[in-house]
């Protein structure tokens, strides 16, 4: 079992991307199958090495790595054997049609009310014909005789499918400068390469009606399995693209999004799944159905990357971000980490914390005698878990208050804050001296 993720390298990865590469990665995971990564760059005015470098950037840091790698590039003789093989079997054939012609033919095909399908004119040209297009100078672009039927599969997520291949054009595989366009590479290399599924983007489902009979001509009936999902749109409902350039991998990488934030989303987008943060990958791998994606349009809100971002950080822990707790110098242990990471919205929040724990900070008292007595009451140290409901026990029978009018002076005066973790976790962590100077009134 064999799946691919192929990429044009012309831009950045961005999250419409990601969903692609995810389900393909996933389905080959749970599978034991194989995970192809191919670059399409027959595109050479368009194509870069370094978008091509940036997607294997992107994909390392997602953690999706791939078992093979395929440049179309660096593979076009064996396109000129399929192209030979098309054109002596008459299924390729050479068209001398400007595109100004083309456009004239469409323009009085709508006015007269019918679709604007190619009609052909260029297969009933005379080889004498086209000796005098190519003395012109013309050069040819080539089409694909599309045999008229209805082209029938299985999708693995849409289920039954046709496409009617007598409603399409004769698809241009090769252009006038002689390049090939993306549908006949992609088909011999899911041919040569072994693809055995082809998942991507419901764009695609016209294509696979005309790539399944290029896969016909080709191999005689051999073909991979298709599985096309609902594209991502925006919240507003508008495409993605317009808004590529925020949503791209590296500029979530760049914000400090943690690789499994994305990929849960991404893994949970449009499928019966709740969208929520997922453990592992590995757990994203067992969870994978193509059965649960859903036929709507999967509306991506960039709110959603944050939230998810912030459970799974909620989620994380103490040896697994240790080394993060450290590089921004405030590694408090674990007690610590468990004591504060449930009010984390990003990583950096953390710092906060631990200047409320280590001090210094201004207390906040807005009721000195309320808080002198809390601190004669103060239980001497160290304090341990059940310090702080002794502590409040008997403030509230010394002082009457109750409810929030005992909790919040006192939350305020040792953290100078009105909220944050459990007092009872802090208060262990701030410890007997800290707290006396706060409930002193003194910064500490
Ligand atoms: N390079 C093509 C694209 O990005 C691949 C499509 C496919 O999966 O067949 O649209």
């Amino acid at each position: 079992m064999k799946v691919r993720f192929a990429p044009s390298p012309t831009g950045k990865l961005h999250v419409g991307n990601v969903i692609t590469a995810l389900r393909n990665w996933l389905f080959a995971r749970q599978k034991g199958g194989s995970f192809l990564l191919r670059i399409d760059d027959t595109d050479t005015a368009r194509s870069t090495k370094a978008y091509e470098n940036g997607i294997f950037t992107d994909l390392t840091w997602l953690g999706l790595n791939w078992d093979e790698l395929a440049r179309q590039s660096e593979r076009y003789g064996i396109y000129d054997q399929a192209r030979d093989k098309l054109i002596a079997a008459g299924l390729l054939y050479p068209c001398y049609e400007t595109e100004e012609e083309l456009d004239r033919k469409r323009k009085i095909a709508l006015s007269r009310k019918f679709p604007p399908i190619y009609d052909r004119a260029a297969l009933s040209q005379s080889q004498a014909e086209r000796a005098e297009f190519e003395k012109q100078g013309r050069k040819p672009h080539w089409r694909f005789k599309l045999s008229g039927k209805r082209v029938a599969w299985q999708d693995l997520i849409r289920g039954s499918q046709t496409v009617d291949t007598s409603s399409m054009s004769d698809p241009i595989l090769i252009r006038e400068d002689g390049a090939y366009l993306y549908t006949l590479p992609s088909v011999v290399d899911d041919v040569d390469l072994g693809v055995t599924h082809v998942i991507r983007g419901e764009d695609h489902v016209t294509n696979t009606g005309a790539q399944a009979e290029i896969f016909e001509a080709l191999t005689g009936g051999l073909r991979p399995e298709f599985g096309h999902f609902p594209l991502l749109v925006g919240a507003d409902g508008e495409t993605l693209s317009k808004r590529i350039g925020s949503l791209s991998v590296e500029s979530l990488r760049d914000q400090g999004v943690a690789p499994l934030a994305v990929l849960s989303l991404m893994a949970r987008i449009g499928t019966s799944d709740p969208v929520e943060a997922v453990e592992s990958l590995d757990a994203l791998v067992a969870g994978f159905d193509c059965s649960k994606i859903g036929r709507a349009p999967a509306r991506f809100d960039p709110q959603d990357v944050k939230r998810i971002d912030a459970q799974l950080l909620q989620m994380s822990s103490y040896t697994s971000i240790k080394h993060r707790l450290a590089a921004l110098g405030c590694d408090l242990g674990e007690a610590f980490w468990l004591a504060v990471r449930g009010n984390l919205t990003r990583f950096d929040d953390v710092l906060t914390w631990a200047k409320v724990v280590e001090g210094p900070i201004e207390p906040h008292i807005e009721d000195l005698a309320f808080a002198e007595t809390a601190l004669r009451l103060l239980p001497s140290g160290p304090f341990d878990e059940t310090s702080w409901s002794s502590f409040i026990e008997a403030v509230k029978l010394k002082t009457g208050a109750k409810g929030k009018s005992l909790f919040m002076p006192l939350r305020k005066a040792l953290t100078g804050l009105d909220h944050g973790p459990e007092m009872n976790n802090l208060f262990v962590l701030i410890g007997h001296d800290r707290a006396a100077k706060r409930l002193a009134g003194q910064i500490g």
